[in-house]
């Protein structure tokens, strides 16, 4: 280092030098783009704009509506789902998908952090009634052994924690391996579902499924029925993202 350099850095210059140094070396890192992030939001200013939330949306399902649209969509009005009301936070797409497959598939944790306070701060600005406990849907002990965690665990305890309110992970179990619901027709869905829930423990008056993507609803929807069955009144859904696809087969 020059002479110059070392005597700017002397006397009382050398603090906010020494501050600004540490911030860039400490500062995470977009997880999208890789860019220096906002302080502690590992998500930088542009990557955040690029979310979109999920809205307007159908009260009862999150799919997304028009504009100006009010009330139920046109399949909750024809089949009505086993749940009461969805809450979905933002649209499955990029970057959002990327960084919520790095979570599931490449154990990126920290995802689950950001987006676990970015919807503590969603939700703090709204007047949602805020469930008596949060109910992750749960995997099966051979997929959980596979992955090492339930990533809507790792999103959602964040939330439980910030709202004062149970995570409860172990009430619900999966007790059977189901196949990928991918490509599967509507009733095949629901007959691959059958019987995959299992509660096995005592649930408040109201709860809150939560997952991370919600797509066809079905698997929410087998959940929200056994939860049902087992005496829950008000059922609410809260996913992360909502994959717009067109045709629910509830
Ligand atoms: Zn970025
Ligand atoms: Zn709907």
């Amino acid at each position: 280092m020059a002479y110059d350099s070392l005597h700017k850095l002397s006397g009382n210059d050398i603090m906010p030098d020494l501050y600004r140094f540490m911030e860039l070396i400490l500062s995470p890192a977009c997880l999208v783009c890789g860019a220096s992030a906002q302080r502690g939001a590992d998500l930088c200013l542009e990557c955040g704009d690029l979310l979109t939330l999920n809205w307007p949306a159908c009260p009862r399902c999150a799919l997304p509506v028009e504009h100006g649209f009010q009330g139920l969509c046109g399949h909750c009005i024809r089949k009505p789902p086993a749940y009461d009301a969805s809450l979905s936070f933002w649209r499955y797409r990029a970057p959002l998908d990327g960084l919520l497959m790095g979570l599931k598939y490449h154990r990126q944790l920290p995802v689950a952090r950001l987006l676990g306070r970015l919807m503590t701060e969603h939700l703090s600005d709204t007047s949602i009634v805020i469930p008596q406990a949060l109910v992750p849907v749960p995997l099966h002990v051979s997929r959980l052994r596979q992955r090492g965690f339930n990533q809507s665990i790792e999103l959602f305890l964040p939330v439980a924690r910030a709202m004062g309110i149970p995570l409860l992970r172990e009430v619900v179990i999966r007790q059977c391996a189901t196949s990928s619901q991918v490509g599967l027709s509507r009733s095949q869905r629901r007959r691959n579902l059958r019987g995959a829930f299992l509660v096995r423990g005592t649930l408040p008056r109201h709860v809150a499924i939560v997952d991370d993507v919600v797509t066809t609803g079905a698997t929410v929807n087998e959940l929200a029925r056994v939860l049902r069955r087992a005496g829950v009144e008000c059922i609410d859904v809260w996913s992360v993202a909502r994959a717009d696809e067109p045709h629910s087969t509830r």
